[in-house]
């Protein structure tokens, strides 16, 4: 097995990730090591680039936390999973497994959890090290490049739509079709509801369009909310907001039927004003959700082994990560990319060279 490996590096908040070539991590006692194939881009891994978030990741730092990768090495006394299993490291890296949150299978409030590719090196390298008591078991049948997205995106929008407590049949609104989005339409309409999708970006609506999504409305037009109340006679019985903006977060909580639920998912740094008179008035439910446990893993995995959803994916290669995340950053990313690892390095690099010489 190689020493070294290429992985992207935050050395600075702000600054552009710099691509070093490390010395491969060997697994302790409990962890395993895991070769990725494929590692999605998440608007988080901009935030931690940036340094946006109160409680900040420690430079230098490898974000990424939809990596999916075949593990190659054991630590001591490791039995969850064996070598070859592919696996997904996810951004619940690890938790404690014994305080009252773990204890009641909310793991993801644990106040000694770990995350991927924020407190612990995460997937924007060809290896990583993880904990097998936290990684995603991905399915027969899936690719590591389709699975990728899942295990973020996915499961945070799956969650998050089940902590609406709409039913089906009723109106789930997703608001920012992005990255997030475009799977929460995608398992909104599997789990049978109603589905609006809205967006400032007329191309990610005319795209909810295509994956299903009932009803689209620009978030920038006139009196949104009243055009959605109208549509939907009275609001969204459940809203999951997914868009970094903070606008967002104030049209939802408008846009939420009265006795409905508005999830909120999406961490633009900040916070926004609530509009007290009609939560209060119209028994509103204002909740946070935070990516989703291990057995909401393994659902939301399993409805796309199903064929019942599928992310929308763009391959690059680790190289091209820093125009990645400025894409993100300017809402040019039309659904997910995916880092895919399968290309040997020196291709990437040829590659690379090319684009540099045409340039
Ligand atoms: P993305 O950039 O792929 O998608 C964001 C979408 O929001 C884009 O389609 C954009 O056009 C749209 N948007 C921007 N402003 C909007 C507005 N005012 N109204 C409606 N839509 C708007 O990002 P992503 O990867 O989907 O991540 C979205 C957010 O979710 C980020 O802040 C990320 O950190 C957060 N996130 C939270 C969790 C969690 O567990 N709570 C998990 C993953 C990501
Ligand atoms: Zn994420
Ligand atoms: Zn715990």
């Amino acid at each position: 097995m190689a020493k070294t490996m290429q992985a992207a590096v935050v050395t600075a908040f702000g600054q552009p990730l710099e691509i070093q070539q490390l010395n491969i991590p060997s697994p302790g006692a409990g962890q395993i090591l895991v070769k990725t194939e494929a590692c999605g881009v998440c608007h988080t891994d901009l935030h931690a680039a940036k340094g946006d978030w109160p409680l900040k990741p420690t430079p230098p730092f490898i974000p990424g936390h939809e990596a999916i990768g075949i593990v190659v090495a054991l630590g001591a006394g490791v039995t969850a999973v064996k070598e070859g299993d592919r696996v997904g490291v996810p951004w619940l890296y690890s938790a404690c497994g014994h305080c009252e949150h773990c204890l009641s299978a909310w793991e993801t409030v644990c106040g000694e959890a770990e995350f991927g590719g924020y407190t612990q090196n995460g997937g924007f390298a060809e290896y990583l090290l993880a904990d097998p008591n936290f990684v995603a078991h991905i399915p027969a049948g899936l690719s590591a490049v389709e699975a990728a997205p899942l295990i973020c995106a996915g499961v945070t929008t799956y969650k998050g739509i089940k902590e609406t407590q709409a039913r089906p049949g009723e109106w789930v609104a997703i608001s920012g079709c992005g990255g997030l989005g475009h799977m929460a339409i995608q398992y909104a309409k599997a789990m049978g509801f109603k589905v609006a999708g809205i967006d400032i970006d007329d191309g990610k609506l005319a795209h909810a369009t295509r994956l299903g999504a009932d009803l689209v409305i620009n978030a920038r037009g006139d009196d949104v909310a009243a055009q959605l109340k109208k549509e939907t006679g009275g609001g969204a019985h459940g809203f999951l907001i997914t868009a970094p903006s903070l606008a967002a977060f104030k049209q939802g909580v408008e846009m939420t039927r009265k006795r409905g639920t508005c999830v909120l998912v999406g961490l633009p740094p900040g916070e926004f004003p609530v509009p007290l008179f009609d939560v209060v008035a119209n028994c509103i439910t204002v909740r946070g959700s935070f990516v989703g446990t291990r057995k909401d893993m393994a659902e939301c995995l399993q409805f796309a082994a199903d064929g019942k959803v599928k992310a929308d994916i763009e391959l690059q290669p680790l190289s091209a990560i820093n125009n990645v995340l400025d894409r993100i950053e300017h809402g040019d990313v039309p659904s997910r990319v995916v880092i895919d690892f399968s290309r040997p390095v020196d291709e990437v690099t040829r590659s690379t060279a090319a684009a540099l010489a045409d340039a």
